[in-house]
């Protein structure tokens, strides 16, 4: 059976490859005659597997020593609410950057929590860019700054990173190993695998050491990320078989020459639809101003409503899965992450310039 031409946001593409070696050892994984399902989590097949992942994972990323690497679940939503229940501290301000509204979910969810202020918001412009901030307006006594690095339903992107005394969180839901990162910038990096780590019901979090302390006593204990740090993320049963799904996928990454190689492909794939958008004479909008654009989803719109129910419903017949725009916004979105070949996305550039010559 043919591949389709996959464009979700998430839950996304999966390299074919991983899905094809998860498939051969389904029924017998190293000999255990199980599938990594049916393993004990405290077995010492599924520890290789675990401890596998997180070392692949620190490596492709050189993340230092200093961090944690912890494997949790309740979405990357759990850690709008993990983060402030942890660092927030008393006496002590969340700062939030606002360019969508997954940094609109994660600021309303810090409030429950502590106080807060918006460093900058882009808001006003429709989310169409990320906005510049001033460092030296963080005032009082920042806990950490909070951005989201990747906008997935505007199709923005953080092209270079704000560098302050405070901790810098990101949620790299939708870029994480998308492209090469300097880990030590950030105090937590956190990402749902779902987009280019694996399937959804894993959470990956990426903490400095000296984050981690001694929580609340209130706090319930599988909030707190202590809990994880001391128990290798084994306190309880973990998503074991998406676990194992990203140790393929990071040896996936590895495999095709690590994270320079995925990014310049993907640099290369998000030019292609650019490009196209740029030479349409505006039959093609982007939604992102060019200097924000992001390399993971490109947003666009069509001359009226009519013409994108009618490019969608084309699409669709033609094979293209998932480029509607988010409920919220309308409009349509081609996700390309990590696992999106080449050649996807050049067939879905060359449907657009087809459609609009056709118009
Ligand atoms: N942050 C970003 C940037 C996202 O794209 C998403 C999901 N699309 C989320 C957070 C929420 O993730 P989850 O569904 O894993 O809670």
């Amino acid at each position: 059976m043919t591949r389709a031409l996959n464009f979700n946001a998430g839950p996304a593409a999966l390299p074919e490859a991983v899905l094809q070696e998860a498939q051969k050892h389904l029924l017998n994984f190293n000999g255990t005659g199980m599938s990594v399902m049916e393993l004990s989590h405290r077995s010492k097949d599924y520890e290789e597997v675990h401890v596998g992942a997180q070392q692949q994972l620190r490596k492709l990323l050189a993340i230092s020593e200093k961090y944690e690497i912890l494997l949790l679940q309740g979405g990357a939503s759990l850690q709008f609410s993990m983060i402030p229940l942890n660092l927030l501290t008393k006496g002590k301000i969340g700062h939030y950057v606002l360019t969508g509204s997954w940094s609109e979910k994660a600021l309303k969810e810090a409030k429950k929590v502590g106080p807060t202020s918006i460093l900058a918001s882009s808001k006003e412009d429709q989310y169409r860019s990320i906005p510049s901030i001033k460092i030296e307006q963080l005032e009082g006594d920042g806990a950490y700054l909070h951005i989201t690095s990747n906008n997935t339903i505007y199709g923005t992107e953080w092209k270079t990173y704000p560098s302050s005394s405070i901790p810098l969180i990101a949620d790299m839901s939708s870029d994480i190993l998308s492209k090469r990162i300097n880990v030590d910038q950030f105090g937590l990096i956190y990402a749902g695998a779902q987009k280019n780590l694996g399937p959804s019901g894993l959470t990956v979090v990426i903490m400095k050491k000296d984050l981690i302390s001694t929580p609340p006593d209130h706090l319930p204990t599988m909030l707190s990320y202590e809990t994880y740090s001391k128990n290798q993320s084994l306190y309880n049963t973990p998503p074991t078989f998406a676990i194992y799904l990203l140790k393929l996928v990071l040896d996936w990454v590895e495999s095709e020459g690590g994270v320079e190689v995925i990014e310049k492909r993907n640099q290369e794939k998000a030019k292609l639809l650019y490009d196209v958008i740029d030479k349409s004479d505006s039959f093609y909008s982007g939604h992102a101003k060019p200097d924000s654009r992001s390399n993971m989803n490109v947003t666009f719109t069509l001359p009226s409503e009519e013409k994108t129910k009618e490019f969608l419903h084309l699409a669709q017949e033609k094979g293209f899965v998932g480029l509607n725009g988010h409920r919220s916004v309308g409009g349509c979105r081609a996700s390309i992450y990590n696992a999106v070949p080449v050649d996807h996305v050049a067939q879905l550039a060359e449907f657009m310039k087809w459609f609009q010559v056709r118009s």
